[in-house]
């Protein structure tokens, strides 16, 4: 009998996830072509619900040595959109599992900003 892959597991490897505000369902996305935060064409999954994002499905800013978020595992290094104060480095749950954040900052205990003109080669080495 032929092995049965599970369509349900292109997060990463984990499950869809589930949305932590309501419970909904999450739904696969992809973002615009013309998203200047270095997030053109990634996939993510927001609910199907209340439209919340929950998270990337990709490896992204990942990395091991990352502050550990509430499920245990390594969190995830993003940067802040546009419609804030763009560019600020910060952790969050690598699978939008819990609502962990955390500020990046540099020994002198300041916040992290990416230039702008930083951010396509950090997020296509995966450092964001
Ligand atoms: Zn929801
Ligand atoms: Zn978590």
């Amino acid at each position: 009998m032929a092995t049965i892959v599970s369509t349900l597991y292109n997060n990463g490897g984990q499950p869809i996830p589930t949305c932590m505000v309501c419970d909904g369902p999450g739904i696969r996305e992809i973002t615009r072509k013309s998203n200047r935060n270095g997030n053109a064409g990634r996939f993510y999954y927001k609910c199907q619900d209340c439209n919340r994002f929950i998270n990337f499905d990709d490896d992204r800013g990942w990395n091991p040595q990352n502050p550990i978020c509430c499920c245990g595992i390594p969190s995830r290094r993003q940067i802040t959109g546009r419609k804030k104060v763009p560019g600020k480095l910060h952790f969050v749950c690598r699978f939008g599992s819990c609502d962990f954040f955390g500020w990046e900052r540099n020994a002198e205990g300041s916040q992290m900003v990416v230039p702008e003109t930083l951010i396509g080669g950090l997020a296509g080495l995966k450092i964001i």
